[in-house]
């Protein structure tokens, strides 16, 4: 690990990794910047897919990152790809303390044939990759809360793209969105920016006097400004995501709130497997067995998890019961 990067040893967060909230005064229009280095880098390298993969799930995984910090809730926020092409899903989720997790689903020969065939692989647009299919968002806030999902079809030069037109078409809601993801001296890193003009949510100075069309100036303007983010700067670990705002938004009277750490790290339990054998037959659990013992990996993490014939028996028994 890069010892630049500075890992909090009591919180086990690290400063590249942050959310920073920030409000355009002059306008009322909120903002997430994110920064992710070590969280995104670890998810990556786990993984070890091909690089062309490794960037569209770390987009994934950016856009995660922002949409959920935007997001007012407490429980997990999950965005979510399927398609008929060589990536066929993409998968992130954030829990609203901030921790990250996420991995990709592929037809390993698909996609070799596709990067076979194409000399230059920066030309493959999303769809190439993904085939058709659609990108889903949910927010899971636990048993007795109802559930939030958006869905939106996969279309369009980037996933970015895609989300814009959620937002486009979902609401009254401008969004704007900007993320990159690149790997720089062998070391993943993304970033990511949202802008959301909120009607009636004015901020400090509510935005008694402006009418229509004065609004849609102030959005327009923004997001011109956040356009000219260029990736060096949006993934430039010397400049501070503090400093990064103040260059793009001064005029603005960009204000900047307390920074929030995100982490990668996984949820999977033993438990929560052992919940997944309750709920199936004696006949699927049979068919999952191999050398007489089901041995689940973690789809995330990696982690394996083996139950033997005694264990199963004893889940399927508490099953029984209920
Ligand atoms: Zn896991």
């Amino acid at each position: 690990m890069n010892d630049t990067v500075g890992e909090n040893v009591e919180t086990g967060f690290f400063r590249d990794d942050v959310i920073q909230p920030f409000l355009l005064e002059s306008t009322g229009i909120r903002g997430r910047v994110v920064r992710m280095g070590p969280a995104l880098d670890e998810i990556l390298k786990r993984h070890d897919y091909p690089p062309i993969v490794n960037e569209l799930l770390g987009e994934v995984l950016a856009l995660t990152s922002v949409l959920s910090s935007l997001m007012k809730f407490s429980g997990c926020f999950t965005l979510q790809s399927k398609s008929d092409g060589p990536v066929k899903m993409l998968v992130s989720d954030m829990t609203s303390a901030g921790v990250i997790r996420g991995c990709a689903g592929i037809d390993d020969v698909a996609l070799k044939e596709l990067l076979d065939k194409t000399e230059d692989h920066s030309t493959l647009s999303l769809t190439d990759l993904t085939g058709k299919g659609y990108i889903a968002f949910t927010v899971d806030q636990g048993e007795h809360m109802e559930r939030y999902q958006g869905i939106v079809e996969l279309e369009g030069e980037s996933l970015s793209e895609c989300i814009k037109g959620y937002f486009k078409q979902s609401d009254q809601i401008n969004t704007g969105v900007l993320v990159n993801v690149a790997q720089i001296d062998g070391f993943w890193q993304g970033g990511g920016m949202i802008l959301q003009y909120v009607p009636g949510d004015g901020g400090i100075n509510q935005q008694v006097d402006k009418d229509d069309e004065e609004i849609k100036e102030d959005w327009q303007r923004s997001m011109i400004l956040m356009s000219s983010c260029t990736e060096e700067e949006l993934l430039d670990r010397d400049l501070s995501v503090s400093d990064l705002l103040f260059r793009l938004f001064h005029e603005e009277q960009v204000r900047v709130y307390d920074q929030r750490p995100l982490k990668e790290g996984c949820r999977c339990s033993r438990e929560k497997l052992a919940n997944v054998i309750k709920t199936v037959s004696a006949e699927e659990v049979d068919s999952y067995k191999v050398d007489g013992v089901i041995d689940a990996k973690c789809e995330f993490c990696g982690r394996s998890y083996v139950f033997d014939d005694a264990e199963i028996a004893e889940i399927q028994s508490e099953s029984d019961q209920n």
